[in-house]
């Protein structure tokens, strides 16, 4: 009885109190959640409950058991991974779609917002008039393009692979740099991950167009069809963007599906120090981007944009089912017309990829954009930009540091070096280690030219110059313990 009572009524009591919960959160003064798993566990891991405590109960846990207990993603020090904490106006707009509009589906405002913000990203990032469908992430939304893709390459062969499967070899090409779930994708497209053509790249992390070509070349001669090539702009790894005007150019010659993964890094465009990079993405045949990354929408969004989403929609052929029958009017003599948000399902999203239900994700997108504008995300892009461009700046000032690659985008790639030092590789690794368990700066490592760097990689909204500065002390700090440590 308990929960159905709380159904109505209740919404602005209860969210205020998470909500003050997690602007608590949002200081930042608590321990790292692992360093207290003990409580937590004790606190949370019981048997399933046969009777409810109700939803009283249920939000003091949440607020003092749970969020406190939180991942240190949403931390302005934490620049591992490529995605961050939802801002404000993004958890506002998909906290009111899980009520409101629970699916993206029907004629309602929330499904409108879904094709709008996705033409608002196809303005803002110059795609020109592709099209749009948002899935759960950049790994989604590539395997998405290349689904794309290979009908495309079946289809000027006279076969349907979605229908009938593919029945040749075919060659994708991609750099050694690029996102290391793209084999998986030609793996779920019966394809196989082996059809994945490593390219080396210039001592930049850039795809070398020289080698693409004779790898296409290569596979041309032994009859394997080339089908997709896939560049990046932004590489996960430094933040890379691979010459696409140059590889845009090969990809119409030889008449191959050409995708470019943005997820990471595709809203660079807006800085206008780099735009002149992103010249040749109008020579793409699909593009994908993560609003969850640099745009601050909490994980779950990412978007492939396509020139025709009816490719999609034969790439991702669903079979018609009865209980979908009566649910839309498709009588051409119905008098009435549309009078009913379910007359009408809006755009058939569910045909263009491999989601059947979905959240509505074009609200937090359509809010991230309505509250700063273009304007406000330039400025933002611009700061993060600058962040790894004042941290190479230090690099290249200070004994200690040495830069490992100049920044292109919000990566800067470093470490920390000494003549007293043997194995910098190890002493990097031990460094890191040490400065995570901090718990304020929480770069990741890579490796690059075969060196092991510590890698930060700034996106995150809530993240600014002064990380840099903290960031730098915390390094120069640890290095010098470590070395005196082994040094005696
Ligand atoms: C992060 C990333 C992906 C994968 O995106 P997810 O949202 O983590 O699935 C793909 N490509 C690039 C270049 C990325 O940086």
């Amino acid at each position: 009885m308990l929960q159905d009572e709380a159904e109505t009524g209740r919404l602005q009591e209860l969210l205020a109190r998470v909500g003050a919960g997690l602007d608590q959160y949002l200081e930042f003064e608590h321990p790292d959640a692992f360093s207290r798993q003990q409580d937590w566990c004790d606190a949370l891991e019981q048997p399933v409950p046969q009777q409810g405590v109700g939803i009283d109960a249920v939000t003091r846990e949440l607020i003092e058991e749970i969020i406190p207990n939180g991942s240190p993603v949403s931390k302005p020090g934490f620049t591992a991974f490529i995605t961050t904490g939802g801002t404000t106006v993004s958890t506002l707009a998909s906290t009111a779609a899980s009520i409101a509009s629970p699916q993206r589906y029907m004629s309602t405002a929330f499904n409108l917002l879904e094709e709008l913000s996705l033409d608002w990203l196809a303005q803002m990032f110059e795609l020109g008039s592709m099209k749009g469908i948002y899935s759960s992430g950049g790994s989604v939304a590539n395997l998405v393009a290349l689904g794309a893709a290979r009908q495309s390459a079946f289809e000027k062969l006279g076969r349907d692979p979605a229908r009938d499967g593919v029945d040749r070899a075919v060659g994708v090409y991609a750099s050694r740099e690029c996102h290391h779930t793209i084999q998986r994708s030609c793996g779920v497209l019966g394809i196989g991950r082996r059809t994945i053509r490593p390219i080396d790249c210039d001592e930049q992390g850039r795809m070398r167009a020289d080698a693409l070509r004779a790898a296409i070349e290569r596979d041309l001669s032994e009859g394997i069809l080339p089908m997709a090539i896939v560049a990046s702009t932004g590489t996960t790894n430094t933040g890379a963007i691979d010459p696409l005007s140059e590889i845009g150019a090969i990809g119409r010659e030889f008449d191959i599906w050409f995708h470019i993964d943005g997820a990471y890094g595709l809203p660079g465009i807006l800085d206008q120090r780099l735009s002149h990079l992103y010249c040749g993405l109008e020579m793409a045949d699909s593009v994908s981007v993560d609003p969850h990354k640099w745009l601050g929408a909490a994980v779950g969004v990412a978007a492939t944009f396509v020139h025709d989403r009816s490719l999609l929609e034969r790439a991702f052929t669903q079979e018609a089912a009865d209980y979908l029958e009566g649910t839309v009017e498709t009588d051409p003599d119905a008098s009435e017309g549309i009078e009913h948000s379910l007359d009408n399902f809006g755009v058939p999203y569910f045909n263009y990829g491999t989601e059947l239900s979905a959240p509505c994700r074009g609200v937090a997108v359509w809010a991230l954009i309505r509250e700063i504008g273009v304007d406000g995300m330039r400025e933002r892009i611009v700061r993060h930009n600058d962040m790894a461009r004042e941290l190479a700046e230090f690099c290249r000032a200070h004994e200690n540091f040495e830069l490992l690659l100049e920044p292109t985008l919000s990566v800067c790639c470093f470490r920390y070096v000494s003549p007293r030092l043997q194995n910098l590789d190890q002493f990097n690794q031990r460094l890191f280690r040490r400065l995570i368990r901090e718990n304020e700066f929480m770069p990741s490592t890579t490796r690059f030219n075969g060196k092991l760097a510590l890698r930060p990689c700034f996106i995150g909204a809530r993240s600014g110059r002064d990380q840099i500065d903290g960031l730098v002390q915390a390094v120069l700090r640890i290095g010098a313990e470590l070395a005196d440590e082994m040094g005696r």
